[in-house]
């Protein structure tokens, strides 16, 4: 399967000219052995280094790309952070004008942050179906503890080997999937944020997503047999995640409520007081399991007009309470202009009936727990090393992660929820 950007470039229906960063994907069996084909495809030139980890590089599935030059950094310990940008900076040969990650996340943000700050070309060659990220624009790192997104480079190319996509590590590709299913309460809260508030919606974009979702939704459990286009789907879907969120400017596409359920977990605010070690993917798909089933819950009232209230903002004291000082000034920041602000109560009562309508399009939580289940993922909140009893706080606290419109945010207007 080839994603060719032409396709999706310029004028679109929805009034708007999209633009994608990334030229070229390819997902099919035996992709490198065309590594040259594709990079000449997509108009890539100049001397090549090839990075990679001691555990990818050892994959026996997988054919190298041809590179001038190959650098290796230690799998054990290894992060995206300042230790190993400063390790591939370091070995990067002075010719170099392009870099290549072949592995999964930590490869991929160590790799496409030092090519946005060398002003080097980036290619991606994942090695599992895992995450959401591959052609993501920016990095997430762990700088000196702290964890920050920082400006990077998405890829001109992505070639996706199917041959080792197919026989990495089991619990890489569940992961992946996780990722994926929180697409179902992403798309619903893009369509619930447009109901209320009128925000735009790109009808082609949000096809796209729910076709990707769709289809996986279809087929995941064909992984347990080694189905080759089950792992299609699932990297087709984690590819146009990223490409997605570059037409649209926004992660609009591909992160709601889940995502942020999933980032307030890893960020490890002081009222949680644990920290997980799990995957991001793993911590989307307990994510989406919850977010479902409060989602489902909230779409019972028929009739919410006696229990709307009106806007308050979050006090500073609860920041501090939830967050910690660590955290409690950037999610000050974050929330100062509450997108939540511009609902009123009138209109959060008027959309009623569209939200349920939208809610009724995510499958139940009992199907997404069930389809994790079947597959041997993640599926409970102590899976991923969280207090089955942070519940009520994953549900109220998690919107502040981001000042996006979600229907978990808007919860805060709804008495009793
Ligand atoms: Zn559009
Ligand atoms: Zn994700």
């Amino acid at each position: 399967m080839i994603i060719d950007s032409k396709k999706y470039g310029g004028v679109c229906r929805c009034g708007k000219e999209h633009r994608m960063a990334t030229d070229l994907c390819v997902i099919e069996e035996g992709a490198l052995a065309r590594f040259d084909e594709y990079l000449e495809k997509a108009g890539v030139t100049g001397p090549r280094c090839a990075v990679y980890d001691t555990n990818t590089y050892a994959i026996p599935a997988l054919r190298r790309p041809k590179a001038a030059q190959e650098v290796v950094l230690k799998a054990e310990g290894l992060h995206a952070d300042e230790n190993s940008t400063a390790e591939l900076e370091s070995r990067l040969g002075s010719d170099i004008r392009v870099l290549i990650a072949v592995g999964t996340g930590s490869i991929h943000d160590t790799v496409r942050y030092v090519a946005a700050k060398k002003g080097l070309t980036f290619v991606s060659v994942p090695t599992a179906a895992s995450c959401d990220a591959f052609c993501s624009t920016v990095a997430a790192m762990t700088w000196h503890g702290f964890k920050k997104t920082l400006p990077a480079k998405a890829p001109a190319l992505v070639v996706a080997d199917l041959d080792v996509i197919s026989t990495a590590p089991r619990f890489l590709t569940l992961s992946g999937i996780g990722d994926m299913l929180g697409k179902f309460v992403a798309l619903a809260d893009w369509k619930i944020a447009r109901a209320v508030t009128g925000e735009e919606l790109c009808p082609v974009i949000y096809g796209i997503m729910k076709d990707a979702v769709d289809g996986i939704w279809a087929n995941c459990r064909d992984i347990l047999k080694g189905s080759v286009e089950a792992y299609e789907s699932v990297t087709y879907g984690l590819l146009m995640s990223g490409l997605a969120m570059q037409l649209n400017v926004t992660s609009r596409p591909a992160s709601g409520a889940e995502h942020h359920i999933s980032h307030f977990i890893e960020v490890g605010p002081q009222i949680l007081g644990t920290e997980s070690g799990a995957l991001h993917g793993e911590k989307v798909g307990v994510g989406t399991v919850l977010a479902s089933a409060e989602y489902h819950r909230l779409a019972e009232t028929e009739d919410i007009s006696g229990c709307v209230i009106p806007y308050r903002p979050v006090p500073a004291e609860r920041f501090m309470e939830v967050f910690g000082p660590k955290l409690c000034d950037a999610c000050i920041e974050e929330n100062a202009n509450d997108c939540l602000a511009a609902v009123t109560p009138e209109k959060l009562a008027e959309k009623w009936p569209e939200i349920r309508e939208i809610i009724a399009e995510i499958p139940s939580s009992e199907e997404i727990f069930g389809c994790l289940e079947d597959l041997g993922a993640k599926r409970t909140l102590p899976d991923i090393e969280v207090d089955a009893g942070a519940l009520p706080v994953l549900l109220d606290c998690s919107p502040l992660m981001r000042n996006r419109l979600t229907l978990m945010r808007m919860r805060r207007m709804l008495k009793h929820s």
